[in-house]
């Protein structure tokens, strides 16, 4: 039996999780779930799973889940999400909060050992460099990663020493205006972007998808985990979303995984690693129905989320911080319908021209360079 802490249960992650864990009763048990706004969904995943500790967004929610659950405990805000990180009684900790807020309760994750299934990106790259070098302190600790690209390179590359690996393909569906020409794109609606043609997923990463930004995330986040160089990776379109990802080893040979797109299989396999495990919550993929499975290249003139994240990679040490939070804010603030969709590109760019670049040796640097950075768009940018 695994305990497992979902952080961000009330997300689209986290509620495939617990289908995941609902569908193996007999290995996985829930010991730790954190929610931040979504009070009544929390409740409900509560009375189902059970879990002892409990972390919610707000004091204010935090007292009123003491009132109906008196014998749990019960945390809340960043400080309480840090302290699910770090949990005694977890085996695996599942990143599933969207945003570089999930950083923190990662870090003390790895300082307890855990295994941590990672499907929060923007923890590696706002981090990733701090995050390896601590992981070497924590030999015991280890990152399994949940988003699905991630783990298709992951699986590919089982059985294989990392001198074998030549080049890392991320595949990218090319997002719910593939094809559309930048005059096209100057007045889309929150609404149409937030449309993707394969995944059913959060808001924000959405909007990332739609602006190739979630791709150039990826990018930086393959760089982080595998530790192969940015001339090494590449992205290529694959409108299907069949191929999860690819590796191509040193003699030419390519290795990829393909199934439904379906994250349960990714956050079943981050759980069951090195295992693998059948389940009636998994999604089968149907080689019949398949008609053709075709790939093309990103146009970077129009969608700039991949290249400036190769940008920001390779200037590296906080750019990918600057590159991330610059981000979050512009698709905050587009989402709020506060600012066009061309201007979460215009956002980072500023942004990371207007950065001079730090060394990181503490997390307190990233923390404030992420926070003078979200405060510049926001003064620039808001509205309100
Ligand atoms: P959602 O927006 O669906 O869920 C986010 C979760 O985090 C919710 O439980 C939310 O709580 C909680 N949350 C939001 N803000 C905060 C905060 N400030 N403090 C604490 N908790 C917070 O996101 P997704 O599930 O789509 O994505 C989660 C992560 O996984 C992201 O990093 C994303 O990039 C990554 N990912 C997602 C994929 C997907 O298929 N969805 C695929 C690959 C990666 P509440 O709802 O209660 O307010
Ligand atoms: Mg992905």
């Amino acid at each position: 039996m695994k305990s497992i802490t979902i952080l961000g249960s009330t997300g689209s992650i986290g509620t495939n999780a617990l289908k995941v864990i609902e569908a193996k009763k007999e290995k996985f048990k829930v010991i730790g779930m954190s929610a931040y706004s979504n009070l009544e969904l929390f409740k409900e995943q509560i009375e189902k799973f059970n879990p002892k500790y409990l972390c919610i967004g707000s004091e204010k929610n935090a007292e009123i889940l003491k009132r109906l659950y008196p014998e749990k405990t019960i945390y809340f805000g960043d400080d309480g999400l840090k302290l699910m990180g770090a949990l005694d009684e977890a085996d695996i900790v599942l990143t599933a909060i969207s945003g570089a807020v999930g950083i923190e309760a990662t870090v003390e994750a790895i300082k307890k050992e855990k295994r941590v299934a990672l499907a929060n990106k923007e923890t590696m790259v706002a981090a990733g460099d701090y995050i390896n070098k601590l992981l070497k302190e924590y030999p015991k600790a280890e990152i399994i990663p949940v988003d699905s690209e991630h783990s298709a390179l992951f699986q590919s590359m089982q059985g294989s020493r990392k001198e074998e690996v030549k080049n890392l393909i991320i595949t990218a569906s090319g997002g719910t205006f593939r094809g559309k020409t930048l005059e096209e794109l100057k007045d889309v609606t929150v609404e149409e972007a937030l449309k993707h043609p394969n995944w059913s997923m959060g808001k924000k990463i959405t909007i990332d998808s739609s602006t190739l930004v979630n791709k150039g995330l990826e990018v930086i986040e393959a760089h982080m985990l595998f530790g192969v160089d940015y001339e090494n990776i590449e992205v290529l379109v694959h409108p299907q979303s069949i191929i999860h990802s690819m590796v191509e080893f040193v003699d030419n040979s390519i290795i990829a995984q393909i199934g439904a797109p379906d994250m349960k299989l990714p956050i079943q396999y981050a759980f069951t690693y090195p295992e693998r495990e059948g389940s009636s919550a998994l999604e089968r993929l149907n080689l019949k129905t398949l008609k053709e499975l075709t790939f093309s290249q990103v146009d970077n003139e129009v969608f700039k989320g991949v290249q400036l994240a190769f940008q920001a990679g390779k200037i590296g040490k906080t750019m990918p911080c600057v590159f991330n939070s610059a981000n979050e804010v512009a698709v905050e603030l587009f989402l709020k319908g506060q600012i066009k969709f061309l201007e979460i590109y215009e956002i980072i760019e500023k942004a990371m021209e207007l950065h001079k670049v730090k060394e990181i040796d503490s997390l307190e640097v990233i923390k404030n360079v992420d926070k003078e950075t979200r405060k510049w768009v926001y003064d620039n940018y808001a509205k309100d």
